[in-house]
């Protein structure tokens, strides 16, 4: 290496070239190229082209790019899935990332081609990526069915690949019910009770959710039934249970609506009962880890917190005993338990 070339921002230079990264993974999980080749490897551009209906130049471009991202292999018999590829980018993989890939082709990527005005205006940018302000973020999900699988989908892939760490993090085999609020698909909940045979689990979420969960049905090592019921945690009497899960949802809303939430959730709690939050825990200094801190550029109205945060908050809900684990996965978990009913006021 000479000297000058020992000078070069490679950091930088990553950052600068990350968009094309980004876009060329998305379009390859869009067009199923991992499927493809999963199915039947090696292959070379011209089948993949045939199978996918694409040019077969543009469809070499994409697998040399794929290759160069070390996403697939490339020998003089064709191309083949990474192993890593195989896991988690074909579409039918349990740990399968594909749901998350395609939100973030067809919903991160346009309200994140708007990041100046977001900043500019402290605003998602929801009117412009998509023609529509925004009044409920989850009501915009559920309009249309294409974009409520999609988004559920986008869920079920992040909550599979974390729920065991999620659910191990703590020894939850004291709780003998469980209430995952804003549940979706019950990846969650079919994991706890996997791991926690006697523990009922209830999945609690809006009614376009729950009418749609059976699409996601869990593999036959899920043997325990998990019971869904449709409501909304704002308005409606919560499902009775000995511990609360709130999993990726604190992060999306705004402090008077967590504010009705936790209250709420406090109020039906008995004493010794506790609540598990599961969200990425930041570091103090909130900068760390980068994914959720950019994760919080895409402007919803709630915000990401770190450990302190989440335990002053939770504390201001009459909830103590706080304990943060970080798991190391794409989640981690907060765990805190009620106080008796007089010691608190919010
Ligand atoms: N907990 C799941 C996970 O970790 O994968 C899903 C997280 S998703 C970001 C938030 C969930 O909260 C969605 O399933 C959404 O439908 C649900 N939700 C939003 N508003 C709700 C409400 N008012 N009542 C009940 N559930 C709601």
């Amino acid at each position: 290496v000479s000297d000058s070339a020992a000078k070069v921002p490679s950091k930088i230079l990553d950052l600068m070239d990350g968009f094309k990264a980004s876009k060329a993974l998305f379009v390859a999980s869009k067009l199923k190229m991992f499927d493809h080749l999963k199915k039947r490897s090696p292959l070379n551009a011209v089948d993949i082209a045939n199978e996918i209906g694409t040019s077969v130049c543009g469809t070499e471009r994409l697998l040399d790019a794929c290759a160069a991202l070390g996403l697939l292999e490339k020998t003089p018999q064709g191309y083949s899935n990474t192993d890593s590829a195989n896991t988690y980018l074909a579409s039918d993989g349990e740990y399968s990332l594909h749901g998350y890939i395609i939100h973030s082709n067809d919903h991160l990527w346009p309200l994140f081609t708007h990041l100046e005005s977001a900043v500019k205006e402290g605003s998602r940018q929801n009117h412009r990526a998509f023609g529509k302000k925004t009044e409920d973020l989850f009501n915009d999900y559920y309009q249309s069915q294409e974009v409520k699988q999609r988004f559920m989908a986008a869920m079920h892939s992040i909550a599979h690949l974390t729920a065991r760490d999620v659910a191990t993090a703590f020894d939850l085999s004291e709780f003998k019910t469980a209430c995952d609020l804003g549940g979706c698909t019950g990846a969650l909940a079919h994991e706890l009770t996997q791991i926690y045979p006697h523990m009922k689990v209830t999945v609690f979420d809006l009614p376009e959710v729950i009418a749609n969960s059976s699409c996601f049905q869990p593999s036959e090592r899920y043997t325990a039934p998990v019971t869904f019921v449709s409501g909304d945690f704002f308005t409606d009497d919560l499902p009775e249970a000995d511990l609360y899960i709130l999993s990726r949802v604190l992060h999306d809303w705004p402090d008077e609506k967590i504010h009705v939430l936790l209250n709420k959730i406090s109020t039906v709690c008995r004493p010794g009962s506790a609540l598990l939050v599961a969200e990425t825990v930041l570091d103090e200094q909130k900068t760390h880890p980068p994914r959720a801190v950019l994760q919080s550029l895409s402007m919803t109205e709630g915000k990401q917190r770190s450990g302190s945060e989440y335990k002053q908050l939770l504390e201001k809900y009459g909830f103590t005993n706080t304990q943060i684990k970080i798991t190391g996965n794409l989640l981690d978990t907060v765990l805190c338990f009620k106080k008796s009913q007089s010691s608190w006021h919010a």
